[in-house]
């Protein structure tokens, strides 16, 4: 199979052939239909998250089940399915605490470049090598544990079906278990993939006015046809004098980094209001530190939390997307702005990079 692969952090992006074995007992060969470009991908390329290379990129995709081990019995040849990065286990300590976000096992998995299993099922000359996040979805195929599919309904498109396995989960699950109230006020700083689901989860959940900021004037655009009330350009005006213009120097109810940057959670965190919370989503590079003002916490009462994957069980919480999508509330087409055959993943990840806004779906 043709697979992209980031050989050594730094090194481009490369189109390359690779072997594939059968799934194991608890796994399943699906052929990939369409694959979301997430900038955690590049931040694997650019090293800036440390994982084991040579891998195969991608962990935001759908497609088609081709071949299921000897003790798969949910899942089917033929079925039609959104791959999650989080294989959760179900049995860990904090899948049983109510956490399968957090999952132990997931977390090792991701950490090694393995599957669920602990194996790693594509060869490049004949070597194993690490798939990201327990997937690598920028693949024709791709060899996953059960636990990292979910069926969905045959006749849904499979471009828009592949963003439910990371940028929607996450950013519509951020908002959905934040505590927003009907009738809120919300900041989302960076509309990006992430950015503008939690624009439309916040939407979803009720808020009453939704301030986006983002460098990108077609994210900005976005945004605003997917519920914010009022964009920002940071380029233009000092984000936090116009956050507090808008909403009469109180501050908003709700705020959220999607970047990654931690001068942008400062931001967030400032711009909340007295017994207001900030939620960082963005992931920053594992070594960076965060300096906000410690009187804030007590005498205004603030909270900063974080959301890893939305909070998300994507067997649960990927068919309720589903319904949210077919009865109007989520909108998936609009996200994607480009599309590319899986030669011109290269080109996807420069576009990705200089800013270029909206969603690249890496399409077979
Ligand atoms: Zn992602
Ligand atoms: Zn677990």
């Amino acid at each position: 199979m043709r697979a992209a692969v980031v050989s050594d952090y730094g090194e481009p992006v490369r189109i390359v052939s690779l072997e594939i074995d059968d799934p194991g007992p608890n796994e399943v060969l699906v052929e990939m239909r369409a694959s979301g470009v997430c900038h955690s991908d590049w931040h694997a390329v650019s090293g800036r998250l440390p994982l084991p290379v040579p891998m195969v990129l991608g962990h935001e995709g759908a497609g088609v089940v081709r071949k299921v081990g000897s003790r798969v019995r949910q899942i089917q040849p033929g079925d039609c399915v959104v791959l999650s990065w989080i294989p959760s286990c179900g049995s860990c300590w904090w899948c049983t605490d109510g956490h399968p976000e957090l999952c132990e096992r997931a977390n090792d998995a991701a950490v090694n470049g393995t599957l669920a299993s602990g194996d790693k099922r594509v060869r490049w000359d004949g070597t194993p090598i690490s798939v990201f996040s327990a997937t690598g979805t920028l693949a024709d195929f791709a060899v996953v544990s059960e636990r990292s599919v979910v069926t969905i309904p045959s006749d849904m498109p499979f471009e828009e079906a592949s963003l439910l396995g990371c940028a929607v989960q996450t950013g519509v699950g951020a908002a959905l278990r934040s505590p927003i109230r009907p009738g809120d006020t919300i900041l989302v700083v960076g509309a990006g993939g992430v950015g503008l689901n939690i624009v439309q989860g916040a939407r979803i959940r009720g808020a009453a006015k939704i301030i986006a900021v983002d460098l990108s004037a077609t994210n900005r655009e976005l945004a605003l046809s997917l519920g914010a009330t009022l964009t920002i350009n940071p380029a233009k005006d000092d984000p936090l004098l116009a956050i507090l213009d808008y909403t009469h120097d109180r501050g908003v109810d709700v705020a959220f980094e999607a970047v990654g940057q931690v001068e942008l959670v400062a931001l967030a965190f400032n711009a909340a209001r007295r017994g207001g919370t900030a939620v960082a989503i963005g992931v920053p590079a594992p070594n960076e530190n965060l300096s906000i003002n410690a009187f804030a916490f007590p005498s205004q009462e603030k909270t900063l939390t974080g959301s890893w994957y939305g909070g998300s069980f994507a067997p649960r919480d990927i068919p309720r997307l589903v319904e949210l999508w077919k009865s109007g509330h989520l909108r998936l087409a609009p996200l994607i702005k480009r599309r590319y055959r899986l030669d011109d993943t290269p080109k996807a990840f420069e576009d990705l990079i200089s800013g270029r806004g909206g969603r690249s779906v890496i399409a077979w």
